[in-house]
């Protein structure tokens, strides 16, 4: 296939990255396309940190010869013989008979496809940090700018796709491309995951996935750390977004319940590089020790650490921690946040 034609095919497909951006994949290619520069990289991210998401392990079980072709088209688009495959630890442990021979199988071809094995967190699945890694420097993220598009490792550009974006070109270079995307579903009755039209609403996924549930609910969509929370009437419109997950709570589930869950997540995961996530992740969780499932939730304490952890986070860890502080106070509670 002619590189302008998988181009143009991208763009009509309407691939986007899965990693939870959802940046059309035909911009970012043709934009590291038209550097000059001689060495470029192709980077797929098997991070997948995000409490309780497990699609891209799912598509690696099922579908690892399709994502590394999408490498190599990638590859060969930007006309480069070097990739890397970054991918934590867990899922490297589970997964090598799979992905080492696919590495071996692309080395016999010329493709030098470097496993490089992270130790599992969430900041680790972060562009900057990932990016650092490689490099051998410190797991943190990066100011925005330059982007990896342009400066990604050794100097040189970066294009940096999420697993399921790399299966996702695989399929529309083989005509297969169906417009749809998976979801991992938490709380039903048939937890996993399952390929979905990419433009299904919530509830219908979750009926047609035999999970709707019959207890009264609200669900988390697009990740179980940063996803935002919609009650069941509003799941009937929400689309899925974000990396696709969708978790079912009972109703039942204490305003302690959850925001412990998100809090301490986020204090574990912090990296510590900036204080309004260090610190701001620190506080909340500490707002919420010693209290109990019955307690009162300090909310008037919690909004102002909300309001700085959103305006001065470096990177979009921090930041991500308001969505579902936000949303579930909002259509949850009936408070703002
Ligand atoms: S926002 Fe959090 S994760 Fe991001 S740089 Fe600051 S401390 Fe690190």
């Amino acid at each position: 296939m002619q590189q302008e034609e998988l181009l143009i095919k991208l763009e009509q497909a309407g691939i986007v990255g899965r990693g939870g951006a959802a940046f059309p994949a035909h911009l970012k290619w043709k934009r590291i396309k038209d550097l000059s520069n001689p060495k470029k990289y192709v980077v797929c991210n098997a991070s997948e940190g995000e409490i309780g998401v497990q699609k891209d392990f799912y598509i690696l079980q099922n579908f690892s010869e399709e994502v590394f072709k999408g490498m190599m088209l990638a590859m060969d688009f930007l006309e480069t013989k070097e990739g890397y495959f970054y991918i934590n630890r867990n899922y490297y442990e589970q997964l090598k008979s799979k992905i080492d021979p696919l590495v071996e199988l692309f080395k016999q071809k010329s493709y030098i496809i470097n496993v490089f094995i992270e130790e599992p967190s969430y900041i680790g699945g972060e562009t900057g940090a990932l990016l650092n890694a490689i490099e051998g420097k410190k797991v943190q993220p990066r100011f925005e700018s330059p982007s990896p598009s342009v400066l990604g490792i050794f100097g040189c550009p970066v294009l940096l796709h999420n697993v399921e974006t790399l299966y996702d070109v695989a399929r529309v270079a083989t005509d297969k491309f169906e417009k749809t995307r998976f979801s991992t579903i938490l709380g039903g009755n048939k937890n996993g995951v399952y390929r979905v039209n990419a433009d299904e609403k919530v509830a219908e996924v979750l009926r047609k996935t035999n999970n709707y549930p019959d207890f009264d609910f609200f669900v988390q969509v697009g990740g179980g750390a940063s996803g935002e929370i919609f009650t069941k009437e509003q799941a009937e419109t929400a689309t899925i977004g974000g990396c696709g997950s969708i978790e079912i709570y009972p109703s039942t589930t204490t305003d302690y319940d959850f925001l412990s869950k998100i809090f301490n997540f986020y204090e574990k995961e912090s990296c510590g590089k900036c204080t309004p996530c260090r610190d701001g992740s620190w506080q909340l969780k500490k707002l919420l020790d010693g209290l109990d499932k019955k307690s009162e939730i300090p909310w008037l304490e919690i909004k102002p650490i909300i309001k700085v952890m959103e305006k001065g986070s470096f990177c979009g860890l921090g930041k991500s921690i308001v969505p579902p502080v936000r949303s579930y106070a909002k259509n949850i509670l009936g408070i703002e946040v």
